[in-house]
């Protein structure tokens, strides 16, 4: 049970997007991951934690990549999983967990009723633990070795870009930079306009629930974000940045020309904040990505977002 249930990532040099930025851009490649996210790293820990601690029963409530990444987290670790998941999941995203060995159950029409379902039954279950998808002290320490691995390979860049949902990927690269010195390093946080409940945080002062989630970016659709990532808004320089679907669409886009990888839109929007560059990276020297990817994007799911979004309309460069 030592051994790490990610893999050490590359870290990319991108002339492609250093031509779109004017700044070197490094990319951290966590696409390449073994589920195609980052979220094994923290599901990893978590869950590994779980064990140690005696749980034989995993508990997740993620139809996405925190779902797939518990299942096969399970199954690693050799003990049982369920996975709560809204009646919205895509048949693929269901038989991809199933496929982990994991039993997969549909509740409710949000990600917010499958939590609460999950939370119950994990709550009957002596030897059951429910694994959240990004608000666990477990789960950002397992994302922050990213930060290590970006330290190791040399790069000093002057500004930080990621992708926020619930926080939990933000929490842990902040933990990591902190690890590691990287005090004073601006973190663009990005999300979708209709995902955007840190940047409504963070204008508030205070945690806000959207109403609801209206963007493609489904990873990024967290109704409110965990209260450790509005605390570190207030520790260190974060800047939040939106941006619309058809921009995330388009960048998915290019970066599958310019790098041969496909991602979902929820990294999508971390990436257009780099091709059409977000005003706080202008005069930055080095920025490093992290490209989350995302299991849940086909080339025909990309063919069809691009034309719901209008990009497949548009004079792409
Ligand atoms: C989970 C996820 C995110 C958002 O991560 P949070 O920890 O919820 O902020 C972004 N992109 C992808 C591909 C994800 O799976």
């Amino acid at each position: 049970m030592d051994a790490p249930l990610h893999i050490t990532t590359p870290l990319w040099d991108s002339p492609p997007m250093a031509r779109a930025c004017g700044a070197r851009v490094l990319l951290k490649m966590e696409a390449l991951q073994p589920l195609g996210s980052f979220k094994i790293r923290g599901i990893g820990q978590a869950c590994t934690q779980r064990v140690i601690r005696g749980a034989r029963h995993l508990i997740a409530s993620s139809g996405g990549n925190a779902g797939h990444a518990v299942a096969y987290a399970g199954r690693r670790l050799g003990v049982t999983v369920e996975v709560f998941v809204p009646e919205t999941t895509p048949a693929d995203m269901r038989d991809r967990i199933a496929a982990e060995g994991a039993v997969v159950t549909g509740r409710g029409r949000s990600w917010d009723d499958a939590h609460a379902w999950a939370m119950a039954v994990a709550a009957e279950r002596e030897d059951a633990a429910y694994i959240h998808p990004f608000d666990d002290p477990d789960l950002w320490l397992g994302h922050a070795t990213m930060l290590a691995e970006i330290v190791a390979a040399g790069a000093r860049p002057d500004a930080m870009v990621v992708a926020v949902g619930g926080g939990g990927l933000m929490i842990g690269v902040l933990t990591g930079m902190h690890a590691a010195g990287w005090r004073d390093v601006p973190v663009l946080a990005v999300e979708t306009e209709g995902a955007a409940s840190l940047h409504a945080a963070v204008a508030a002062g205070e945690l806000v629930t959207l109403p609801a989630i209206e963007s493609i970016a489904t990873s990024l659709g967290a109704r409110t974000i965990a209260r450790e990532a509005l605390a570190w808004t207030r520790r260190h320089p974060v800047v939040p940045h939106l941006v619309d679907d058809a921009a995330a669409v388009r960048a998915c886009e290019r970066f599958a020309d310019d790098h041969r990888v496909l991602v979902e839109p929820a990294c999508g929007a971390a990436l257009a904040a780099v091709y059409e560059p977000a005003p706080a990276l202008a005069g930055r020297r080095e920025i490093v990505v992290i490209v989350c990817g995302g299991a849940g994007v086909s080339l025909s799911r990309l063919a069809s977002w691009s034309a719901s979004t209008g990009v497949s309309d548009s004079s792409r460069p």
